[in-house]
């Protein structure tokens, strides 16, 4: 059974040599008989998520997910097969999506509080590590639940062409709203505009001030800003807030690798523009997922919304892809594939 192995606690940027590949572990292919409660996966997809970074610390403050355990593989969204079940609610063939996947070829799954049974299998199946999976919701409760979209709203998206960023851009433009993104190469910017439909893009790496760079694509002031990176990035924009604006805090990855923070040094503009800022975590709103499916299938099966793939293959590959979201290797949602079915 080839395995990702946790080495040990980081400190800054993650590197591959953090994490080990190996092919020692065995696991027995068949389940003992009486044995209820056990399930017995092939695992097919695998998540790479910036938020596995806080789980390479020791404590990973302020969340409910554990620390990754050192010599233990290391476990993520993702989507795997039932080759055998003892578990009243899972048979053999069922095609299971769940957050604590480890990242190995088979796995036994002694806890199967958290898995849940795909039942709509006319996607690919990888979405449900992304549009149809924490990302999706992300994206969806963040722009529809905590930035109270207006028709005509100017909305910025950073880290926009990621898993999370392609779909708020998306759902953005379907609400009726003008969206600008940025994103970290010219690759990027040119899917931002020309696949995703987004008004407007930048390279931010490619400008020096990035206060400029706003005032230039956004010159009447943004609405909504929906945060991915933090950083410069939150000081530049809330100097270009509109009155009355929204800043939906998803994410800060520039600030994830560095033990001192940056300071933000423009706040005071929350209180001059009355903008609104809120943090959220997508797990809380796991209840509205029957209601984001029913919104978000049919768009996906209609061409109204499309979703990009980075796709990597073997778990050979899978710690290259996971550090590589640290320096925007990934172009969309970055997935390691381990079979397909
Ligand atoms: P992405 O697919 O967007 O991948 C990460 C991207 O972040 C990279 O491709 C890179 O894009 C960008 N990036 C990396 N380092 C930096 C940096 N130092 N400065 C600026 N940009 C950087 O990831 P996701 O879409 O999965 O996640 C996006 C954000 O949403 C993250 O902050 C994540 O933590 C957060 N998140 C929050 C959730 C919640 O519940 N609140 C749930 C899921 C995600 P580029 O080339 O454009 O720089």
């Amino acid at each position: 059974n080839k395995q990702v192995l946790f080495k040990d606690y980081v400190n800054g940027y993650p590197k591959e040599s953090d994490m080990v590949v190996t092919s020692n572990a065995t696991i027995r292919l068949e389940l003992p008989k009486n044995d209820g409660g056990l399930i017995l996966s092939k695992n097919l997809y695998l998540s790479c998520d910036p938020y596995m970074r806080g789980r390479m610390k020791e404590t990973f403050t302020g969340s409910y997910v554990p620390s990754f355990t050192p010599g233990s593989p290391l476990s993520g969204y993702g989507v795997a097969k039932v080759l055998d079940s003892t578990h009243p609610d899972f048979k053999k063939g069922d095609l299971i999506s769940g957050p604590f996947t480890n990242w190995e070829e088979y796995s036994l799954i002694t806890n199967a509080e958290s898995l849940i049974k795909i039942q709509h299998t006319d996607v690919p199946l990888s979405y449900y590590t992304g549009i149809f999976g924490m990302p999706g919701m992300t994206a969806y409760v963040g722009f529809y639940e905590i930035c109270s979209p207006k028709k005509g709203d100017i909305v910025f998206v950073s880290a926009a062409s990621g898993a999370v960023g392609q779909l708020v851009g998306q759902f953005a433009k379907l609400h009726g709203c003008y969206v600008v993104g940025s994103a970290g190469s010219n690759e990027k910017v040119d899917l931002l505009k020309n696949k995703f439909g987004f008004d407007e893009a930048f390279n931010y790496k490619e400008e020096p001030d990035l206060n400029a760079a706003l005032k230039r694509y956004c010159p009447d002031g943004i609405d909504i800003y929906f945060e991915n990176v933090g950083g410069k990035m939150l000081d530049a924009v809330l100097l270009n807030m509109r009155v009355g604006g929204r800043i939906a805090v998803c994410g800060m990855i520039s600030q994830y690798n560095i033990d001192q923070h940056e300071g933000i040094h423009n706040l005071v503009f929350l209180i001059l523009k009355s903008i609104k800022m809120k943090g959220f975590l997508a797990p809380d709103y796991y209840h509205l997922y029957p209601k984001f499916l029913e919104t978000v299938l049919p768009l996906i099966h209609e061409g109204k919304i499309k979703y990009v793939e980075d796709m990597v293959e073997g778990l050979e590959n899978a710690p290259s892809a996971l550090v590589g979201l640290f320096s925007g290797k990934n172009v969309g949602k970055q997935v390691v594939v381990v079979a397909r079915q």
